[in-house]
């Protein structure tokens, strides 16, 4: 299949509500998506056989392909570098692909799609998906950047007993079908998931609860985010329930919800049959952890430092590249 041309131009984009002036380049026709794009960012199937990582000298390997990633491999290659980006999952964008499931910030997820395969063509970057990067792998290269991201600190780890137990992460992405009943959405990382999931999940049809600890859902958002996200979830018919606290029993004893201003613990009610778990994001260390005393030239950036947003892990990935400029002219 013939690849469209990119056409380049300056564009506004809106990341968390705040408008930034970047290089966008967008397709005249809408971009292929990515299963079509096999020939640009490799082979869609699980089972496709890659070719080896290259071994040429002078080449930056950039490891995971979300926002943090994808803006150090661009930046590299337009000024000159030959770099590698590699991913591990099927697909690039990372923690912002599931962004493309929800309400509030599908756009976002759009646009960077289609900047981010327009940019990665134009600089001919060797995107590698479904690559898992090891230590070993970055023993042939000159540079790396790790870009791995985050990941939920406790992926849905309760034994739910008569209840189902799921991510946000999980229910974001495949909100449907869930067994009966209303769905309790537990907020304990106070940021995007909870919300999203609650509301994913009410746009589906279920009766959501959303409980969390702190005076309201995603606590750690701007203002503005969370008086958007309140609007929404009251439309919605998402009932919140500010300073409750899940209580996760011992011994067959039921679930409890406790409300923190008051002390006094209730049952769940009986209507609830799915327990939604939106846990703290925390950074995805592993590769650095077994890299960082190894090689001098292994660099962290985006929410692999630590979780924060996507405007910040692009201007991660961006300032990676310079500060390497700064120091090779020194
Ligand atoms: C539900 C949800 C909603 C959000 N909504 C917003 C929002 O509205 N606005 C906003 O600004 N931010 C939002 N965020 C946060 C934003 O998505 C992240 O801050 C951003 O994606 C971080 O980018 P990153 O590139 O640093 O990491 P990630 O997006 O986590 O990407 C890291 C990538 O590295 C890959 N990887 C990890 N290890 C390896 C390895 N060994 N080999 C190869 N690949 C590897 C992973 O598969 C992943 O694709 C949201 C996050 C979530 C979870």
């Amino acid at each position: 299949m013939a690849r469209p041309t990119p056409r380049f131009h300056e564009h506004r984009i809106s990341i968390m509500d705040r408008e930034c002036k970047a290089e966008v380049g967008f397709y005249d026709e809408p971009p292929p998506e990515h299963t079509k794009g096999s020939e640009i960012f490799g082979h869609p199937k699980k089972s496709a056989k890659y070719p080896a990582l290259p071994r040429e000298h002078g080449q930056l390997l950039v490891v995971g392909g979300g926002p943090a990633g994808v803006a150090a491999a661009t930046a590299a290659a337009r000024s000159g570098a030959r770099v590698v980006l590699a991913e591990r999952s099927r697909r690039l964008g990372g923690q912002l692909a599931l962004v493309g499931h929800t309400v509030a910030n599908r756009l976002l997820w759009q646009r960077w799609l289609g900047w981010a395969q327009a940019e990665l063509t134009a600089e001919a970057v060797d995107v590698r998906l479904n690559t898992t990067i090891t230590e070993d792998d970055c023993a042939h290269f000159e540079r790396v950047i790790l870009a791995t991201g985050a990941r939920p600190m406790d992926p849905a780890t309760l034994n739910g007993g008569p209840y189902a137990v799921l991510s946000a992460y999980t229910a974001i992405s495949r909100p449907a079908p869930l067994t009966g009943g209303s769905v309790l959405v537990i907020d304990h990382g106070h940021e995007w998931p909870a919300v999203d999931a609650a509301e994913v999940l009410a746009t589906h049809g279920y009766a959501v609860i959303l409980a969390t600890e702190a005076a309201t859902p995603g606590a750690l958002l701007s203002q503005e985010e969370q008086e958007a996200y309140a609007r929404r979830l009251a439309a919605l018919y998402v009932r919140v329930l500010p300073h409750h606290q899940l209580l996760i029993p011992s011994g067959g004893e039921p679930y409890m919800l406790r409300d923190m201003a008051s002390g006094q613990a209730r049952p769940l009610a009986d209507n609830v049959g799915t327990i939604v778990i939106a846990s703290k994001r925390v950074p995805d260390t592993d590769l650095w952890q077994r890299l960082r005393y190894r090689s001098p030239h292994v660099q962290r950036i985006g929410d692999a430092m630590t979780p924060r947003c996507v405007q910040d892990a692009i201007a991660d990935g961006r300032q990676a590249v310079m500060s390497s400029h700064r120091s090779n002219r020194v």
